[in-house]
């Protein structure tokens, strides 16, 4: 028998090397999350600690000596711009500064050689796994529900929303200049441009740092990639629109066109070409921003998450069922920067994140996708240490806050370490949900946790000049659940 499975071992062997890289299998890993919530940071330090072999425990292929290397490879899409690893890398190790954030999708394959754990697994698979890691705006995905709407069901629920209490002062100028249009009248593009203008300002304005208003399509508007300026995005809703079609040459018929073409050529086409072939997803989400905003940034995250799952959703009710067949196998929904956190509150920052989530799901009418939940520090600024105060022990973190922060009216140069007490998390996750709104001049005193910039941590270089890995919070566990049984 052994003969025989050696034999047909080494034919198969040879037929993968024959047919070379075609048959490496391969999983393509979407990572999203809106703006700011940690993707580049997140890429980068995976890639690294995989090519590496970083401190990794949870990670059972790699703690069990099974991969033998992780490399990088070029990427099998051509017309997609690859992941600038190396640049981000760089940024973070050599010169500890945060790199630059997503703006538009990219990718990046990496290539895993390892050992089956199984003597049956060791027979049948070529040892290799190719990943495909594609990064893109979450933004983005919130176009979906776009594709089941009119232009003037766009426009009246645009004008709906921007009546609402929470957005009425970011809109005004919008909903001012709106008003002063005539739907019916010939189209105009110094208009259009202007419209389309003082609509993004007002998208824009809720997304700023002191404002964590829900995230409204159109996502481009916010994240234009490569398509700033185009005339697909030269469109904004307009007020009192008719009844039907509108009178050829006007205005509205102009905004109207448009409006299709923003969702033939540009949502269809990210959504067919690139979600629809995903196996896999990360969603990252800054929860802790959130929560130090109030209920009801907290609630606006939710609302973000629920349609963002939905995106994943199969069946019916899935807008996209015309352009997905394949269904997502496993979504992971990690709150990223735990690292600002004490050890004691990753449990708490998972038990809200889960709690969330299992709201968000329900309301996406989820089913079939494995879902988890992660509290997870990418690249870990911070280490822990006690204070004694007054005769207590006080839990702190210890990291270098960015060059011009001010920590009680001390300005900090980006270069000297500080403790800090990081606050705590409520013990129940439903309390985050029943929080008061926090106004911005409140928030310092408010806020459940206190929110320093931290440089990313210093990494010494081996006797060979070779960086060690970056330290991370459960990276390793995000790993485990979305390549462990690849692996296996
Ligand atoms: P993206 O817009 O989703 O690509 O977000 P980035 O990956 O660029 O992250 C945005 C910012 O969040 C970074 O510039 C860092 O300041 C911070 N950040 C992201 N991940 C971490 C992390 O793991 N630890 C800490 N301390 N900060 C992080």
């Amino acid at each position: 028998l052994t003969t025989f499975t050696d034999e047909a071992k080494i034919a198969f062997d040879t037929l993968m090397e024959r047919t070379g890289s075609l048959v490496t299998p391969s999983l393509r890993l979407g990572v999203t999350g809106l703006s700011r919530a940690g993707k580049t940071v997140f890429i980068t330090s995976l890639v690294h600690n995989l090519t590496q072999g970083g401190r990794m425990p949870l990670f059972e292929a790699h703690a069990t000596g099974r991969i033998a290397r992780a490399y990088l490879q070029p990427q099998p899409d051509d017309a997609v711009p690859r992941f600038q690893y190396e640049d981000h890398l760089a940024a973070l190790v050599k010169d500890r500064i945060w790199p630059d954030s997503t703006r538009a999708i990219s990718e990046l394959r990496l290539t895993i050689e390892y050992q089956s754990a199984s003597s049956w697994g060791r027979m049948l698979s070529a040892g290799k796994l190719s990943i495909d890691i594609v990064d893109y705006p979450g933004e983005w995905l919130l176009d979906l529900p776009l594709l089941g709407k009119s232009y003037s069901e766009f426009s009246r629920d645009s004008f709906a929303l921007a009546n609402e209490t929470a957005h009425l002062g970011f809109a005004e100028n919008w909903l001012r200049e709106a008003a002063t249009v005539d739907a019916l009248a010939p189209a105009d593009e110094m208009t259009a441009q202007r419209l389309a203008r003082s609509f993004t300002d007002y998208l824009r304005a809720g997304k700023s740092d002191e404002q964590a208003l829900s995230t409204l399509p159109p996502g481009r508007f916010l994240m234009p990639g490569d398509l700033e300026g185009s005339p697909a995005l030269t469109f904004a809703p307009l007020p009192d629109l008719p009844d039907g079609s509108f009178k050829s040459g006007s205005l509205a018929a102009m905004m109207e066109r448009r409006y299709e073409s923003y969702k033939t050529h540009v949502v269809k086409p990210f959504f067919r070409e690139h979600i629809a072939r995903l196996d896999r997803q990360i969603v990252l989400v800054d929860a802790m921003q959130a929560i130090n905003a109030g209920g009801g940034a907290v609630r606006d995250l939710e609302r973000a998450l629920t349609e963002i799952l939905a995106c994943f959703r199969a069946g019916r009710s899935n807008m996209l069922t015309g352009l997905i067949q394949k269904r997502i196998g496993r979504i992971l929904i990690a709150a990223t920067k735990a690292d600002h956190l004490h050890h004691e509150s990753h449990n708490r920052l998972e038990a809200i994140v889960r709690r969330l989530v299992d709201r968000a799901a329900k309301n996406a009418d989820m089913s079939g996708a494995e879902i988890d939940v992660l509290a997870m520090a990418a690249v870990r600024a911070t280490r822990e240490a006690t204070v004694n105060q007054n005769g207590d022990t006080l839990p702190v973190i210890v990291g270098t806050p960015l060059k011009g922060e001010v920590i009680d009216g001390e300005v900090f140069d980006g270069e000297t370490e500080t403790a800090i007490f990081p606050g705590d998390l409520p013990q129940n996750a439903q309390a985050i949900f029943e929080q008061p709104e926090f106004s911005p001049q409140d928030r310092a005193r408010e806020a459940p946790i206190r929110f320093v910039r931290f440089r990313p941590p210093h990494i010494k270089a081996d006797l060979d000049g070779i960086h060690l890995s970056l330290p991370h919070i459960r990276l390793d566990r995000a790993m485990q659940f979305l390549l462990g049984d690849r692996l296996a």
